[in-house]
Order: structure tokens, then sequence, then C-alpha cells
């Protein structure tokens, strides 16, 4: 049984590599062949986003490292300058989005557009470079969708497990506001809004909060579900939420290709 569990793994393992390397294969327009093109994707383990990467950015050396040194390296610079890939190469570069990013050493929590090939950041205050936080880690200003049909705006926070509760226990999941107009439901952040995307960054009228850490505790007088944790900057106890990962350099640099000032868009106010 275990065999053929195994066997089926590497059917699916196999299967995966060999999408990639006709993927690879399309998007470099064929210039690769299928064994150059399986050898790239080899290369790296299968990693599909690496292989494109070399395909794009690799060095001479590193060409022929990989593809051995016959042909491999005049390939490559006539795949690049075939003018479609060329194309691809820019619009592929030119895909950036605006990400969150922390610091837990320094304790700073920063936003910037970043390339989405290449979602990296360095920390000012330490210089170490880090990791965007996945869209899942992210809190801010976000949007909220009651089941009441109302949405509206307020701090939220996608991954609480820093915080605790009145009790002191260790809390989990989304943090929670309660919805304004129903005053009924606990709400949880559908999505952290970055900053270009935020609307006004108001609370709607009417709005409050029954968190414990609450800087502007609300004690209700009639029964009202009981926020768990207030994520709003003036409550929290901490800056970084989620400590965002460092990046380590792979070698095949975006860095040679771009300036970091081509890369960086600082759209912190
Ligand atoms: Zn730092
Ligand atoms: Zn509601
Ligand atoms: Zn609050």
């Amino acid at each position: 049984m275990a065999n053929a569990a195994q066997n089926q793994h590497n059917l699916g393992e196999n299967d995966e590599r060999w999408r990639n390397v006709q993927s690879l294969r399309e998007l470099f327009h064929g210039r690769f062949s299928e064994r150059e093109a399986e050898t790239i994707i080899n290369h790296f383990h299968g990693n599909f986003q690496q292989a494109v990467n070399f395909g794009f950015e690799a060095t001479q050396a590193e060409i022929e490292d990989v593809l051995g040194n016959g042909d491999g390296w005049q390939l490559v610079i006539y795949v690049r300058q075939h003018q479609v890939v060329q194309d691809l190469n820019r619009r592929y570069e030119i895909t950036k989005e605006i990400r969150q990013f922390s610091c837990g050493l320094c304790n700073t929590m920063w936003w910037r557009k970043v390339p989405t090939r290449k979602m990296v950041s360095k920390c000012r205050t330490c210089k170490k470079r880090k990791k965007a936080l996945p869209r899942d880690k992210e809190w801010g200003w976000a949007r909220f969708n009651c089941v009441c049909g109302n949405e509206y705006h307020h701090f939220g926070a996608m991954d609480i497990r820093m915080l605790r509760g009145s009790n002191g226990v260790q809390l989990s999941g989304k943090s929670k506001s309660l919805c304004f107009r129903c005053n009924q439901y606990l709400v949880e952040p559908t999505e952290i809004l970055p900053p270009r995307r935020r609307p006004r960054r108001s609370l709607p009228k009417g709005a409050h909060c029954t968190a414990y850490n609450c800087y502007k505790r609300y004690i209700p007088t009639v029964p009202e579900p009981i926020v768990p944790v207030c994520v709003h900057p003036r409550s929290l106890p901490i800056t970084v939420l989620v400590a965002a990962n460092s990046h380590t350099s792979t070698g095949s640099t975006v860095d040679t290709f771009m300036s970091q000032d081509d890369l960086i868009t600082d759209i912190n106010p």
C-alpha cells in the first residue's frame, strides 16, 4: 500500500514537473527545447518561478552551469532579444503590488509597492531584507461585510495570535468588530486595505467597541456582543502583530537587472 501511495505521489510530482516544462517552453515561445526546459526546471527542483527568473536574469556563467558550455548561452541571449519575450518580460516586471512588511526586531511596520515576482523590502532600521507578509497575516484599515448587509471600514487583523483576551488566554484567528448598524454581529475583516485603496480613514458614526483593551472602551447598557480584542493602533500594546520572515538571497538576484530605486515606491505618508 505504501508503495502504491508513493507511486501515486511520484506520478503527481512528475505530472506537475511536466506541466512546468511545458509552461516554461510556452512562456519563452518554444525557444527552449523540451530537454533544455526540463534541465532548467530540474535544476530548480521543479520550482517554476525560479526557472522563469533564471530564463530572464541568469548570467552567462550561471547559464553554462545549468545548460553546459554548448550553445545554451547563445540560445538564452536569442530568447531575451526576441521581441515577444521582451514584451512579456516587461509586463511581468511591472506587475506590482502594495504589500505589508514588518520587522519584529525593530518593532516597525510599513507598506511598499514591490514587483509581484520579488516581494522583498528592506527594514529601514536594521537594513535586513524582509519578505512581504502573506495576505492572511496583514493588519490595518480593513473592509468588513456584515451578514446584515452592512459594509463598513474599521481596523482589522487577519491573525491575532500575538494578542491575548481579557482572561489572558492567547487568541487565534481573525480580529472581530461589532457591526455598528445591526449591533448584533461580530464581523471578521474581509480584507486589509493597502494605503492606496483606503477610503477615508475614520470610524463610522455610531461605531463603538466593547473590547476590554479598547482605548475608548464602551460598556454596553444592554446586552451586546463583546469584541474579544480591539486592534485599533491606539489600543494595541504592540506595533507588530506578525513579524515578516527575512529574505535570503538566492544568488540570481533582480538587483543586477533593475536598481532598487526602480523597485521601491514609498507609499507611506
Ligand atoms: Zn529591522
Ligand atoms: Zn450588521
Ligand atoms: Zn476598540
